[in-house]
């Protein structure tokens, strides 16, 4: 499975990282040069003044519809996720949607999607398929022009989707993949190094961080460390 999944167990990865090793940073934004300055428009809301009560249909509609930040002005699609709608064991949480995810409207396509599900079933988890288990969204629904990253009052008024998502799906567990939503659900400004390896908890539910399937993809050396994190979250969840 582990083979399925790219890693290398420790033995074989001292031996191959002579031969295969990446060179990367810790997965930081790099800023090579001043980025232009970040408008944020907090759009006046037209969307629901809270999601909450909604069913799982009216929810992924007035997700679609939402203009409650200013980043539905350039998105193509808002992306709801995917994955288990009933007995819903992890919620897995991912940096924003990329090109492609905003092109389909769906979460975590493409290779890096190919290899989350991987890493999922590697864990027992499922997110298509049958007896499906694990159900996978961006922390914000919409992509941010150009992939910056989302600014503070679009997270918070994304939280409000997220919010009510845990509402409808109960999950046991919270998995947040990528710098920004390891940041936004644990509160910490914090390297991903350091958000890594412990349980955090965000609205009453264990969080483990871990790396975007995408970053591993070009980052191979820190698979590794991925299915570290999710030993780390299979064994927090059949404790918790
Ligand atoms: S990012 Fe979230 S809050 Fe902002 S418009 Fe999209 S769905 Fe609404």
């Amino acid at each position: 499975m582990l083979a399925e999944m790219g890693f290398r167990l420790p033995v074989a990865a001292s031996v191959v990282a002579e031969a295969e090793v990446v060179e990367h940073a810790e997965p930081e934004p790099i800023v090579v040069a001043p980025p232009p300055p970040v408008v944020v428009r907090v759009a006046a809301s037209v969307a629901p003044a809270s999601f909450a009560g909604l069913g799982l249909p009216a929810l992924r509609e007035a997700v679609s519809a939402c203009r409650a930040c200013g980043l539905c002005e350039q998105r193509r699609n808002a992306v709801f996720g995917n994955g288990a709608l009933e007995q819903v064991q992890w919620l897995v949480v991912t940096d924003p949607p990329d090109e492609s995810d905003d092109a389909s409207g769906e979460a975590s396509g493409g290779e890096a999607g190919r290899l989350l599900d991987r890493m999922l079933l590697a864990v027992g988890q499922r997110r298509g398929g049958d007896a499906t288990s694990a159900f996978v969204t961006p922390i914000v629904k919409c992509r941010p022009p150009r992939g910056r990253a989302p600014q503070p009052p679009e997270l918070e008024a994304c939280e409000a989707v997220l919010a009510a998502q845990i509402e409808l799906l109960r999950p046991r567990l919270v998995l947040a993949l990528g710098l920004q939503a390891a940041r936004r659900l644990t509160g910490l400004a914090e390297p991903l190094g350091r958000l890594r390896g412990r349980v955090h908890r965000w609205r009453g539910l264990p969080v483990v961080v871990s790396y975007h399937p995408a970053y591993l993809l070009r980052s191979t050396a820190d698979k590794a460390g991925a299915w570290d994190d999710l030993c780390l979250a299979r064994r927090t969840m059949q404790t918790s």
